[in-house]
């Protein structure tokens, strides 16, 4: 099995190594599906691939010639990756040196691969300035776009791009995985694993400092809001919006609501197991928070969190998705 080194997806790997080994992979692929499971991942691995020297039998870069130390480095001359330069658009000064790169020979491998990552956050004149080398790129170019927001795609963009869904991996596999690498007991794996909804980088990331600090605010919002005036609600919606990465703000919000409905069950309950918290670290602060008037509508609060991560896949608008957020945290 080649792209041995990604976790899951069979069923992509399998097509992606049909198509390199026949090569007939299309000018244009477009690779969706939820953040976090690996695109980037497949499309690096499929540029690394396309300039390995030493190309076998079963597609996959070798890792061992001189053009995959170049491509694992990240300074291969044919393989570009163009990621937005802000965390809100892939500007047109960005698209328009690979516009011309698009349309160039390769310069040392047999092909030339551009990845361009968050693709639904081009711009609609740095989407127009690409689509001019989608419609007819030198057979030696392949351009794959990676995005969570397809829909999100100029129709134009998405016509000419042959589409490869890449789903949310099973849970099982994530836990695994962190189990392994992670060093996770078996019981926090499958804990976050579950949280993670199918995404290893959502699962991976409750162990980055930005997690933390994402926390620590969405901590605060719970700890005050409950009780607080329309003001305060608004500033809380206005912080969550504001946040560098929304969607692990809610996944924040989701681990902490995830941990006061455990202990407000358990405590109704007269359970006299010990709950095991995902954000143990900060174990006081939730026990507070889950004996106020959040523990109650714990539950309910859980429904609202998954719709907003829903609303945030489709790419809704952030702040009105996150006033309806901080409404229901607020109980208002
Ligand atoms: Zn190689």
């Amino acid at each position: 099995m080649s792209f041995t080194e990604i976790l899951g997806h069979d069923h992509v790997k399998a097509v992606l190594a049909r198509l390199l080994s026949r090569g007939r992979l299309p000018g244009a692929l477009l690779l969706t599906g939820p953040a976090g499971v690996g695109k980037k991942k497949l499309a690096l691995e499929v540029a690394r691939t396309l300039v390995c020297e030493e190309p076998s039998s079963e597609p996959s870069s070798c890792r061992r010639c001189g053009a995959c130390g170049r491509s694992g480095k990240g300074i291969h001359p044919d393989v570009f990756v163009i990621e937005p330069s802000t965390k809100t658009a892939i500007k047109i000064d960005q698209v328009r040196d690979s516009v011309r790169d698009i349309l160039s020979r390769p310069f040392e491998g047999r092909a030339r691969a551009f990845i361009i990552d968050d693709a639904h956050l081009l711009t609609e004149e740095a989407s127009n300035a690409l689509l001019k080398s989608l419609e007819e790129p030198p057979a030696t170019s392949h351009v794959l776009l990676v995005t969570a927001a397809p829909q999100s795609l100029l129709p134009t963009i998405r016509s000419r791009c042959q589409t490869v869904r890449v789903g949310a991996l099973p849970p099982a596999l994530v836990q695994g995985y962190l189990e392994e690498h992670a060093g996770l007991s078996p019981d926090d794996a499958q804990l976050r694993a579950a949280l993670a909804a199918g995404s290893l980088g959502q699962a991976l990331a409750f162990e980055s400092d930005a997690y933390r600090g994402a926390r620590d605010g969405v901590l605060k919002i719970l700890e005050t809001e409950p009780g607080g005036d329309v003001m305060g609600r608004l500033e809380s919606a206005e912080w969550m919006a504001d946040q560098e990465d929304v969607t692990l703000a809610v996944l924040a919000l989701r681990s902490l609501v995830r941990d006061v409905a455990a202990v407000f069950i358990a405590e109704t309950q007269g359970a006299s197991a010990e709950v095991r918290l995902l954000n143990a670290d900060v174990g006081e602060r939730v026990l507070r928070v889950a004996r106020g008037p959040l523990g109650a509508r714990s539950v309910a609060l859980w429904d609202a969190i998954t719709d907003t991560q829903e609303a945030l896949r489709g790419n809704a608008n952030k702040a009105l998705t996150m006033d309806v957020l901080i409404d229901a945290v607020a109980g208002a």
